[in-house]
């Protein structure tokens, strides 16, 4: 298994190192991995990583950098990254090694979040019990310290609004961002039990990387320090 991981990661090395492609948000077919670019020079220095530098086969679809959230209108630029800070790629690593045994892979829905987005998604909805208050000081996703993460896996016959990739995203009950009582992490109103099951699986691997389930959203998780009170991060997600 050790091995096994080794090479994976030799080879992602490698591949990162020989070739030179283009930013992309989605994650190619498996079988033809995708060199992850450097981030930006501001993105490094606060300590955020492309988050497939920590899970190669994540599946990424920043629903920010479209039309398709609760704001109705992109928050981020079409070529927005999935980031997170670097304390997180342990966990992570280890959630999606885990999901990997059921053949599910995670899907990025918001990672590193920039304090400038969080204002405006405040003053669109602003109710703290589903957009955090900001604040003069980073955390959670400004702080790149919480990711919102669904689960996908090749499902025959996937509606097209799941499809992601070649993958198809699993009915977990709700929709990213769905402000109801369903979206909350441990529901059983309104949610089938499948989905229940699904939620489960995601919490647990999440849990077993040391990342925690906000109870009021069953996507989103909080990394390690996640709730420190941080200097503000305003950098774009590159
Ligand atoms: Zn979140």
């Amino acid at each position: 298994m050790l091995r096994r991981h080794g090479v994976r990661l030799a080879l992602t090395v490698m591949i990162t190192v020989v070739m030179v492609v283009g930013g992309a948000n989605t994650t190619p077919a498996q079988g033809t991995p995708r060199a992850i670019p450097p981030v930006s020079e501001a993105a490094r220095a606060v300590g955020l990583i492309d988050v497939r530098s920590a899970v190669p086969d994540a599946l990424i679809d920043l629903r920010y950098a479209t039309s398709d959230n609760f704001v109705g209108e992109p928050l981020y630029p079409s070529n927005a990254r999935c980031l997170v800070h670097e304390s997180m790629a342990p966990g992570l690593t280890t959630a999606a090694r885990i999901l990997r045994r059921s053949n599910e892979v995670l899907v990025f829905w918001d990672c590193y979040r920039p304090h400038s987005v969080q204002q405006k998604m405040f003053d669109k909805v602003s109710n703290p019990a589903w957009v955090a208050a900001p604040g003069p000081y980073s955390r959670s996703h400004e702080a790149g310290r919480s990711v919102d993460v669904t689960l996908a896996a090749r499902l025959p016959g996937c509606p097209k609004p799941r499809r992601v990739a070649d993958r198809c995203r699993l009915d977990m009950g709700t929709d990213f961002d769905s402000f109801t009582p369903a979206a909350t992490a441990y529901a059983t109103a309104g949610v089938p039990v499948a989905a229940q099951r699904a939620r489960a699986r995601l919490r647990d691997a999440m849990a077993a990387g040391g990342l925690a389930v906000y109870s009021g959203e069953w996507w989103h998780f909080d990394g390690p320090g996640a709730g420190v009170r941080r200097p503000v991060i305003d950098v774009a997600p590159r």
